[in-house]
């Protein structure tokens, strides 16, 4: 194998490890919204269960009110019927009792039926304070995971650059331009094994002039069709 291709391969694994490295240092930003979205979901969640519940009770309050009202205004009422002498006034005041009592009955009907959605919704305050306490625990060690995460990959790819430096001063300018531009477009397949006279980049067949080339390793070949460089396996 020709020095130059050897070096290449070096290059290109480094190279091939800078990019996996920097495409998941881009992702952390969206992971750490990920965290913060998740937590402000559970929040908001949390904030209208609760204020569900403050809206229920507020219900029950008004309608036990409206409830005592009306049955004041029986009681009132019935000291009213016992003291007339009129018998007209007494059935009208009768008939009135009776009004404000099917009031007063469709109220507890009400009243009962706040009650029971009072037991659903402090289930669900529960279940959303839950979720919304198991984040907040989770989330410290998920943040501090991502903070490492960026300091552990942002090192290993100083290191890599270093190598990197020190590697390239084996190859010349020209080759090295080549070379960076074939990995910009073609990733971890710029320097290409050749199998028979197939190349290994992008699964075309190379001249035969391409071949014999690649196979007398006397200088650099390079696929005609994707540009990798080829070595002879
Ligand atoms: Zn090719």
């Amino acid at each position: 194998m020709l020095p130059q291709i050897e070096s290449l391969l070096v290059i290109q694994d480094r190279d091939h490890q800078i990019q996996t490295l920097q495409n998941e240092l881009e992702k952390i930003p969206r992971d750490a919204a990920n965290i913060k979205n998740r937590l402000s979901e559970a929040q908001a969640d949390y904030d209208l269960a609760k204020e569900h519940i403050q809206q229920n009770e507020l219900a029950v309050k008004k309608i036990d009110l409206d409830r005592k009202t009306r049955k004041d205004t029986i009681e009132k009422l019935t000291v009213q019927q016992f003291e007339t002498k009129k018998n007209d006034e007494y059935t009208a005041l009768g008939a009135e009792i009776i009004r404000y009592q099917d009031m007063v009955d469709a109220l507890e009907t009400q009243e009962l039926e706040y009650m029971e959605k009072s037991d659903d919704l402090t289930t669900a305050l529960s279940t959303a304070e839950k979720k919304l306490t198991s984040i907040k625990e989770g989330m410290a060690d998920e943040v501090k995971a991502l903070t490492e995460k960026k300091n552990n990959h942002s090192a290993r790819i100083a290191e890599l650059s270093q190598e990197r430096s020190i590697l390239v001063k084996d190859i010349d300018e020209a080759t090295l331009v080549m070379y960076d531009r074939v990995f910009k477009k073609k990733g971890n397949a710029a320097v290409c094994p050749l199998h028979e006279n197939q190349c290994g980049g992008c699964h075309m067949k190379v001249i035969s002039d391409t071949v014999s080339r690649t196979i007398q390793e006397k200088e650099l070949s390079q696929c005609e069709n994707c540009g990798c460089f080829l070595y002879s396996v």
